[in-house]
Formats: C-alpha cells, sequence, structure tokens
C-alpha cells in the first residue's frame, strides 16, 4: 500500500469517527447511581462517559476507566438520567402573569420566543433533558425553529419532540367569543376527511415529530368537555400519522373523548380527569399512557384563589385524586408530563411531588420520569444509566427513590457528555 493511500485511508478513517471517539472520556463519581429502572440506589457505581454516551456503568471494579480519563467528582449526590418531560408548552407562561387568552391573542411572536428561549433554559437547568412539547398555541411553528436552535447549540435547553400547532375540531377551541370575527386560534382547525389528511401531512412536513388532537374540549352546552372529533376521524388521524412513522397523542378529559382516542390507537391521553375504571382498563389493555397534568389542574385552582394547604380541597381536586388512583389501580402507563408553562419553566419537579402526593410510589415515579416516558415516547437511547445510551444524566442531593424532593436539588446537569451545569 502506497503512503498516499494510507493517508487518504487514515484521512477518511477520521473524518467519519464520531466525535465521540476523539473526545476525553470522562469518569463520573457520585455517592450512588439511580439507573432509571432498579428502584433503588447502586453504592460504589462510577459511569464512563465518552463523546455524548455512557461507555460504561456499574461497580467500579466491573468498570474499565479508560486511561487520561478526567474524573468528575460527585460527592454526595446521586447520578441518575436526565429527566423526560412528557408535557410542555415553552411558548405560553403562567397563566397568573397573563391569561392564555391574552397570550394567544396579544403577545406577539418575538416575545413569545424570547420567554421561550428563557423557558428551555431554565428547563434544562432543572434536570430535565427531554421534553415533548405538545403544541405552541398559537405561536404558529415557532417550536421548529427553537428546537433547531438547541440542536445547533445556539440556545441552551433540552434536547425536543414537538407537536406544532396541534389540531382541533372547527368551532371547538379557543379564543372564541366573538362571532362576527375570526380570533386567531390556540391550534390548527381541521375537519373531515380530506381536510384531516392535509393538515397531519402539512404538520409532519413543517417539523411535527408527534401529532396532536384535541380528542374532546370544553364545548358543552355548560363548558363541560365533550367529544370532538368522530370515531372514523380520530382513526384517520392515526392512520395517516402512523404511515410517517408518527405517533398521536390526544388531549381527552372527558370518559367517551378517552374512549375513542384509545379506540383509534393514539399513544398518550393527556389530562384524563373523567377517566372512568371502563377506560381506565381500556388504555392499559392497549397501552395507552396517561399523562395526568396534576400540577396544571393544581396551578389554575390556585390562580382561581385556593390557598393551597389553608383552604379546603376544592371538588376537583378530591375528583383528580380519585381518577388518578383508579388510572394507576387500572395498570395504566402513567407518564410524568404536567402541562408546564401554566406554571413556571424549571418547576417541572412539581408534577412529580403531586404523583406522590396522589398516591403513586416515589420509586415508581422517579422511573417514571426516566425510563418510563423514554418507553413511553419511544426514546430507546436514553432514559436508563446503561451502556451505549445518551449521556444525558444529572445529579441529586439525596435519594430520588425515596424522597422525591431531591429532584429539586439538581446539583449537575450533562447533556450528550457536555457539562451543563456543574455548582
Ligand atoms: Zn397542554
Amino acid at each position: 500500500m502506497t503512503q498516499r493511500l494510507l493517508f487518504v485511508l487514515a484521512g477518511a478513517a477520521f473524518s467519519w469517527m464520531p466525535a465521540a471517539l476523539n473526545a476525553q472520556a470522562l469518569v463520573l463519581r457520585p455517592d450512588g447511581v439511580f439507573d432509571g429502572t432498579t428502584p433503588t440506589v447502586h453504592r460504589g457505581w462510577v459511569v464512563v462517559v465518552e463523546g455524548d454516551r455512557i461507555a460504561a456503568a456499574g461497580p467500579e471494579r466491573s468498570v474499565r476507566v479508560p486511561r487520561g480519563a478526567r474524573e468528575i467528582r460527585l460527592d454526595g449526590l446521586t447520578l441518575m438520567p436526565g429527566l423526560i418531560e412528557g408535557h410542555s408548552h415553552l411558548l405560553l407562561h403562567p397563566y397568573n402573569e397573563t391569561s392564555w387568552n391574552h397570550q394567544v391573542l396579544y403577545e406577539g411572536m418575538a416575545l413569545r420566543v424570547a420567554r421561550a428561549v428563557v423557558a428551555a433554559e431554565a428547563t434544562l437547568e432543572a434536570g430535565v433533558t427531554t421534553s415533548r412539547d405538545l403544541g405552541t398555541e398559537g405561536a404558529g411553528y415557532a417550536d421548529v425553529g427553537l428546537k433547531q436552535a438547541i440542536e445547533r447549540g445556539i440556545i441552551s435547553g433540552p434536547r425536543l419532540l414537538i407537536a406544532t400547532r396541534a389540531i382541533v375540531a372547527t368551532g371547538s377551541y379557543g379564543p372564541k367569543g366573538a362571532p362576527e370575527w375570526s380570533l386567531p386560534l390556540g391550534a390548527e382547525p381541521a375537519d373531515g376527511h380530506d381536510d384531516l389528511i392535509r393538515v397531519v401531512r402539512d404538520q409532519i412536513g413543517r417539523g411535527a415529530d408527534w401529532i396532536k388532537v384535541y380528542a374532546d374540549y370544553r364545548w358543552g352546552p355548560n363548558r363541560e368537555a365533550r367529544p370532538t372529533f368522530t370515531q372514523a376521524e380520530l382513526e384517520l388521524i392515526v392512520e395517516i400519522a402512523a404511515s410517517s412513522g408518527r405517533p398521536v397523542v390526544a388531549h381527552a378529559a372527558s370518559a367517551e373523548g378517552m374512549r375513542r382516542a384509545t379506540l383509534a390507537g393514539v399513544a398518550t391521553i393527556e389530562h384524563g380527569d373523567g377517566g372512568t375504571d371502563e377506560v381506565f382498563r381500556l388504555m392499559a389493555e392497549r397501552g395507552v399512557a396517561l399523562c395526568p397534568t396534576l400540577a396544571a389542574g393544581d396551578a389554575i385552582l390556585q390562580y382561581g384563589g385556593w390557598r393551597r394547604d389553608i383552604d379546603p380541597e376544592p371538588a376537583r381536586i378530591t375528583a383528580k385524586r380519585e381518577s388518578f388512583r383508579r388510572a394507576l389501580a387500572a395498570g395504566v402507563p402513567m407518564c410524568f408530563g404536567g402541562d408546564v408553562g401554566v406554571y413556571p419553566h424549571g418547576d417541572n419537579v412539581r408534577e412529580l411531588e403531586l404523583m406522590v402526593d396522589y398516591g403513586m410510589a416515589v420509586a415508581d415515579v422517579a422511573i417514571a420520569a426516566t425510563s418510563g416516558n423514554a418507553g413511553i415516547l419511544r426514546l430507546e437511547d436514553r432514559g436508563r444509566v446503561a451502556e451505549g445510551l445518551l449521556a444525558d444524566l444529572i445529579a441529586v442531593e439525596g435519594d430520588p427513590t425515596t424522597d422525591i424532593g431531591s429532584l429539586r436539588r439538581v446539583r449537575f446537569v450533562m447533556k450528550g457528555g457536555e457539562v451543563v451545569r456543574d455548582d
């Protein structure tokens, strides 16, 4: 082989080698490791990171540490997978600051995107390394650009799965109340066979990773949640999305909306307040997960004047506790998805605290927030501390399998092998 050929081959090999092989390896030495699946903390583990991946994880003696690896000591901390938020709206901010109607109608795109940039950074700093953002609520396709800006390293934020505008049935969604005017809506209306096919495909073409559909909405005669799309319409949406390899997520709070969405084959249902035992059993049978958004309901009642821990519990909260308990008892896969944006970005842990408060075991909640959501959101490359997975890791003070409050004490955040935060 000539020298020249060798040079060419070496050059080729170098250029296609992932950055992973070139970067210096890191060895993380925490007090313990919560691996995302085992409901306990492993002591004496080390985790080796090479490039953007976890190269090894396990007891010190069983792990080969590469020569020259840089050591990061995480004394007093538990290392674990980054949190995976299942239901966020980076383009919304808390309703006690500005009502949803006002945000959708009067806040300009630049203002909304500027807020979203700050929200994305706060989210990652809080230990959320992946977020499924479920609709821009009137901010068009701004989530597409946000996701690109994060991927290109222009701004700091979690890895995003996005839904763009989301799909609603004509007449169901807001803002409304001015019958002579066609107000800008918080989502994209579409109805019937041809229109739904076009809109699902259009959102996919503009960047949607998930198709979000509102299977019901508060448009009943007494503003109660009532179904919007027919069974056939929901099935069509799922079929068109599935052709492109994309799952569907349904907003549904009524038993009938949830039933139709489940039968249509959606992957997750959001809110689910009115679920009956029958509907929850159906969801469990079909493997449809529930993002209960406990923190959103809790926040909205507080904005309405309820003083938690002082005033008696509102009936809506008591009912939500009961439906959450029924969903758990039926074996519905439980998603960590709080509808953050209704309450402050970066305060994502609120939802996890409420899942514990409403009756779920702490370790199960910690698993739901990591490997659980990775499974539900079809992200096989993350959610566990295991060889070959993305090095999306956080370290917290305390044991997340026995003390959910430890997730508020995030001291270290790594995304794709890069240290984002190290207090
Ligand atoms: Zn939402």
